[in-house]
């Protein structure tokens, strides 16, 4: 009888945009008490759009641009848009070099140009102004990055990725069910804080590099079975650690193949359904 109560929950499922794509996950179900969650394109929109721009919004765009033209990150996109809004015309570059969960450089006109955090910037100092400007826009949520030449910053670009409508109320349900709910990211602190704050989520991991996530999806297992929730090439190595991974739909290639479960309309609240189909279908399949 097992295998009919598994093609049932399944094909439930698959009507409400719900694909679980192996039955193992269901065992694991019963027994998550954390949740984690990525946070750009999982939490939020995923589609960053550039706010403020402090320094020459020319100069800063025009380097910016140029070297976010070889990039497939989303800020890169953010700062295309942005670039062609303005009409800014990007110069040419060389020898791009994409540096994980730091940012991107390359020479332009024979000087080294770079785009990215504060991690990026090693023993270039940030002044005292350009950091309270960094610090206000940070605890607005937004994301900033740094646009420099030749060991100078010359300005910097804020972006801000908004939560998605139904992100707020996905997470109260999930902690009215006695959940835990963490937020595991590569961008800073003070972002990922204000964006936690603004949809309930408790706990932050911040500054996580890529190849990091799973190690915290780890470590957070010593506490109980975990479900992990996301949609990127970074992702995919933390849904495959995670007892439930559940990628969205939206997400890469690779996210979706990691995950057991996926959200084919990239609600957040699906995540609730999703763990209480799965509940049912596995006491049933008992
Ligand atoms: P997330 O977990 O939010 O997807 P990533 O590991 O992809 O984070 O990136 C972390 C941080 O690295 C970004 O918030 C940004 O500060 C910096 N970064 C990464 N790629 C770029 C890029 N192409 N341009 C500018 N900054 C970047
Ligand atoms: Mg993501």
């Amino acid at each position: 009888a097992t295998p009919t109560a598994l093609m049932v929950g399944t094909g439930r499922g698959a009507k409400m945009g719900i694909l679980i794509k192996n039955g193992e996950v269901l065992e694991d179900v019963n027994d998550v008490t954390t949740v984690v969650f990525d946070k750009t394109g999982t939490i939020t929109k995923g589609k960053p759009e550039v706010t403020d721009i402090i320094g020459d919004e020319k100069q800063v765009l025009t380097i910016a641009a140029a070297l976010e033209e070889s990039s497939e990150h989303p800020l890169a996109a953010a700062i295309l848009d942005k670039a062609q809004a303005e009409q800014i015309q990007a110069a040419t570059v060389s020898n791009f070099q994409a540096i994980e969960g730091k940012g991107v450089s390359a020479t332009i006109n024979q000087q080294q140009a770079f785009v990215g955090n504060d991690k990026l910037l090693n023993e270039i100092k940030i002044d005292s102004e350009l950091n309270k400007q960094m610090i206000r826009l940070q605890d607005e949520a937004k994301t900033v990055v740094f646009v420099g030449v030749d060991q100078r910053i010359v300005g910097l670009i804020a972006i801000q990725d908004a939560p998605k409508e139904t992100s707020k109320e996905a997470i109260a349900t999930l902690k009215a069910r006695g959940l835990r709910t963490v937020m595991l990211t590569g961008d800073n602190e003070r972002v990922a804080k204000a964006i936690a704050q603004d949809v309930g989520i408790d706990e932050v991991i911040a500054d996580v590099l890529p190849g990091d996530k799973a190690d915290h999806v780890e470590a957070l297992q010593k506490a109980g079975k975990v479900a992990f929730v996301g949609d990127g090439i970074n992702d995919a190595p933390a849904l495959t650690m995670a007892d439930v991974g559940i990628a969205m739909g939206s997400g890469t290639d690779i996210a979706i193949e990691s995950g057991g479960i996926v959200l084919m309309k990239n609600d957040l609240r699906d995540v609730a359904k999703a763990l209480e189909l799965s509940k049912k279908t596995f006491n049933r399949i008992k």
